[in-house]
Formats: C-alpha cells, structure tokens, sequence
C-alpha cells in the first residue's frame, strides 16, 4: 500500500506541467504564466521594450493558442535548465503591464496608450548583474545583450566607469563580419565618371569596419586591405577560416545605358539567377573566378552536409537581405533583393550578401558614391540592419 502511495505520489510530481493561459478582457489580452514555484518564473531584462523575455525554470509547458493580433511572436528557447519565453508585442498593442504575484506572471497587453510599467525594472539588479558579468567566464551571446541593455540604463556611465574597457571586451564574444570589398588590383571592376569600383568598394568597407569596431561587439576582418587581387575562392576561404557569422561582399552596379540607378541586394542561389538583370550582374561579379568552388565531394553524406550548409548561406541571407532593406529607407532606394549564382557568396553555413551599393555609371548615383555623407549613412544602414540581424532576429528566433 505504502508503495503505491509513493507511486501515485512520483506520477502526479513527475506529471506536473507549468502553463501559459490566455484571456480576452475589455481593454486588454491577458497572459499568464504559471509556475510550480515563483522561485522558478523570472522577467529578464531586455533591450527592447516590443520584447518581453520570461525565464522558467520547469521542464514541461502547457502552451494554449496565442492570438497573433496581440503577440507577433512567440517562441520558447530551451536553454540548459531552463526555457526562455520570448513575446514580441503586435503593433497594435500600445503598452503592456507585468506583474508577478507568487508563483504567477501576469502581463496585460493593451490596445489603448498607457504608461508601460515594469516592476521589474530595477537599476540596483542590474548593477549587481553587471559585477557579476565582471568576473564571468562566460561567453555566451546573452552576455552581449546584457550590455547592451545597460546603455540605455541611467546608470550606464557609472558601472561604465568600474568596467574598463579590457574587462568589457573579455566578457563579449564579438559577432564575427567578413567584409569583402569588390575586385582589386588587375581587376578595377567597372570604372565611370571618375570613379573606379575598386576604390569606392574598398572605401565603403573601411569605413563599415570603422563603425562595427567602434560598436565593440563586432570583430571584422576585410577580404583586401590594399588595391591588390584576391581571387574569389580565397575570399571564401578567408570567410571560413575566420569563423564569420555573416559574409557581406560590396560593389557597385554598371550599366551600358547609364540609365540603371540605385541599391541592389543580392543573395546566392545555387540554381543560378532568376531574372535578366540578375543574370548580367552574376557573370560580370563571377568573372574574376579562377578556381571553381567545390560545394560537394563524392561523398553521398558531404554532398548533403554542403548543401545544408549552403541552405543557411541562402536563407539566412535572404533574411538579413530584408533587415537591410528596411534599414537603408530614406538613405537610398532599395531596387531589388534578387538571388544569382555568385562565386564569391559560396561561403558554407555563413549567411552572405552582396551588396550593388550605386550604379557607378548613373550620373545621379555617381554624385551619391562621391558624397561622403551618403557613404557614411549608407554604412551606418547596414550597421544598423546587422544590429538588429544579430540582436533582436537571430538571436530571439534562431538562439545563436
Ligand atoms: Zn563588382
């Protein structure tokens, strides 16, 4: 008797779920998180005000329908011991309320503008969280945002001053961007009204690197320093050989009508390009191939493995592609995301763009490629587009 006590005891422990309910209120959306223990239910603090992260400690969740019209996303990160419950705020909702009463976290999502209100939001924790930062050995990616979420922390400057910027540098592993500038010394690229490709493409990469250092959470490597050549293969090599997590190679368009203008992104495709222009721009950017990359052995498993692997340098491309987009409005206008079959995107499991920044043909966008403040504001677009790339997409949706 008393074993089967203990059975049924063990049964409805091991069976105990933690869950997520819903309801639709009046004004608001209401969901709450309920955990064996409110020891287990934690808000994490987080950069962006659209996202609120939960952290629970329990193994198994009851997850209802969340209704799409309050929350654009939702998403559960398995993390070793725990979950990381990730909700991202629908434009609709105007503002939100968190509260945690025992072992419950209750957030209300509101159609109408009310003061946000964070109870959780405690400068002194994050002080605290911030020394804690100071002596661990961490290196993950959620250190990173830690950091970033203090620069908008009053207290900044203050735990800024404790934490010099050696200590700071050991606590972030840096977000690792090839930059690959286009063609280079026997190969100019295209070359009208005064300018010539490879310059300005080197031009613009330097000026990118400056401003993803200055960052400190992005390390960058250049595939050319100098006006010299470096085949397409290499470039490649390069990308592989320095672990990067995105690949961004920078040129410049040319046409013959000189009537073609403006921003080209491009991702690859292994089946080749898609439209006509697509087409032109692949041969004359895969001109300077000399060796033809190898994406699969004979090997049945290899050919699989590189393929899935080119799988992430397509996808993954054409999503960061569409961040960028967004975030070069109002400083150039984004013709096209196309794909092609680009020699020098063939990076395995590295997501790769390149980027047609201006035709160097077109009179208009040739003043543009001249001007120093389109470049500077072209290259703090695509600054801002990884940011949030690595920040606030891949890092919530994929879990780097
Ligand atoms: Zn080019």
């Amino acid at each position: 008797m008393k074993k089967l006590l203990l059975i049924i005891l063990l049964i409805s422990i091991s069976s105990y779920a933690a869950k997520i309910r819903t309801g639709i209120h009046n004004s608001f959306y209401r969901v709450v998180i309920e955990a064996k223990s409110g020891k287990n239910l934690e808000k994490l603090p987080f950069f962006d005000k659209d996202f609120i992260v939960i952290k629970l400690k329990e193994n198994h969740l009851k997850v209802p329908k969340i209704n799409s019209k309050f929350i654009k996303l939702f998403k559960i990160i398995n993390q070793h011991g725990y979950k990381k419950l990730v909700f991202e705020k629908s434009d609709f909702v105007k503002s939100y309320i968190i509260k945690k009463i025992k072992n419950k976290i209750i957030i209300d999502f509101y159609k109408n503008k009310r003061v946000v209100e964070d109870k959780f939001y405690d400068p002194i924790a994050k002080l605290i969280l911030s020394n804690e930062n100071k002596f661990s050995k961490r290196k993950k990616l959620t250190d990173k945002i830690k950091i970033i979420s203090l620069r908008t922390d009053p207290l900044y400057n203050l735990i800024n001053k404790e934490l010099s910027k050696e200590e700071t540098l050991k606590i972030i592993k840096p977000v690792v961007v090839v930059i690959d500038p286009g063609h280079g010394g026997k190969d100019p690229g295209a070359m009208a009204n005064g300018l010539v490709e490879k310059n300005v493409n080197l031009e613009i990469a330097k000026k990118l690197k400056r401003i993803l250092e200055n960052s400190r959470i992005f390390k960058v490597y250049l595939t050319r320093n100098g006006d010299y050549f470096v085949d397409l293969y290499k470039r490649t090599v390069f990308a592989v050989k320095k672990k990067a997590d995105i690949f961004i190679s920078i040129h410049c368009n040319a046409d013959r009508s000189g009537k073609g203008k403006g921003t080209y992104i491009y991702t690859l495709n292994l089946r080749g390009a898609k439209s006509k222009l697509a087409r032109i721009v692949e041969k004359r950017e895969n001109n300077a191939v000399i060796k033809v990359v190898k994406v699969s052995k004979n090997s049945y498993v290899n050919k699989i493995v590189a393929e899935l692997a080119m799988n992430t340098t397509m996808t993954e491309g054409r999503n960061f592609a569409y961040i960028l987009k967004r975030k070069l409005k109002g400083i150039t206008e984004v013709e096209d995301i196309d794909s092609a079959n680009f020699a020098v995107l063939k990076t395995p499991g590295i997501p790769s763009v390149l980027i047609e920044t201006a035709y160097i043909t077109n009179k208009h966008d040739a003043q543009l490629l001249k001007d120093n403040k389109f470049i500077n504001n072209f290259v703090i677009g695509i600054y801002k587009a990884l940011e949030s790339y690595f920040f606030n997409y891949k890092n919530l949706v994929l879990n780097r």
